[in-house]
């Protein structure tokens, strides 16, 4: 099953996955987590991400296309895998495809997680994570039990640098120009499965398993 997981910024892509990894035993390959890992390790690349992410821009296609493309020719995703925050631009869809005919492989379904630009601010500005474990809050719709400490390891939540009221507006119009053609471009190719994302997180991943369970 070789998932792609569409949506703008805070439509609760991540959300999502961790769900759909632990029941389809896929890989999770979040281009956004490995560029904060790479900021986080201090490594050239992420030395050269951050400056994009800090203002909410799209890391550029050769560095982001170049990850993703060693990242799938790893054991782990030859069964299959899941892709969230990859491509955001058609030359990244395109050279997509060109990875997946080298592999002998096929996408199976583009899910597109759709929300009111609004709500993804507020989704946005109250989203925090666990420093240690990666796992995701939100202060008013998921709160952890202790305020600031994750309730599966304890570790510290903090809030991302690029989740300001500032960031995340540029994210949502770099969501519109550049990413939002890629609907059309996964509807042409008949791979396109929209999901109404302004539902509990239970209620969508509930459509996501009937769609993945179709294929
Ligand atoms: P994305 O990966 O698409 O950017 P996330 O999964 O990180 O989005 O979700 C963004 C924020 O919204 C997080 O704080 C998360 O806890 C919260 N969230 C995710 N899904 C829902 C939902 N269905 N209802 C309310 N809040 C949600
Ligand atoms: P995300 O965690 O998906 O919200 O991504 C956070 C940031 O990482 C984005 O605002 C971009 O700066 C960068 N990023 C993540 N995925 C991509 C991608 N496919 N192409 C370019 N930049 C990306």
């Amino acid at each position: 099953m070789n998932i792609i997981l569409m949506g703008p910024p805070g439509a609760g892509k991540g959300t999502q996955a961790d769900f759909i990894k632990a029941k389809y035993r896929v890989p999770h390959i979040s281009t956004g987590d490995m560029f904060r890992d790479a900021v986080k390790k201090g490594t050239p690349m992420g030395q050269e991400a951050k400056k994009y992410m800090n203002e909410g821009k799209l890391v550029p296609d050769q560095v982001t296309i170049g990850i993703v493309e060693d990242r799938l020719a790893e054991d782990d995703c030859q069964a299959g895998f899941l892709l969230d925050g990859f491509p955001r631009t058609i030359n990244q869809a395109e050279a997509l495809d060109k990875v997946m005919d080298k592999l002998g492989k096929k996408i199976d379904a583009a899910i597109n997680i759709f929300v009111p630009d609004k709500i993804l601010i507020e989704r946005m500005s109250g989203r925090v994570s666990c420093k240690e474990c990666g796992t995701v809050y939100h202060l008013v719709f998921s709160p952890p039990s202790q305020s600031g400490k994750c309730d599966k390891c304890s570790g510290e939540l903090i809030q991302r640098s690029d989740d300001n009221a500032e960031t995340a507006v540029n994210r949502l119009q770099v969501y519109i120009e550049q990413t939002s053609p890629l609907l059309d471009y996964y509807k042409n190719k008949g791979l396109l499965k929209d999901v109404d994302g302004n539902r509990d997180s239970k209620s969508v991943g509930s459509e996501i398993e009937s769609i993945l369970n179709g294929l």
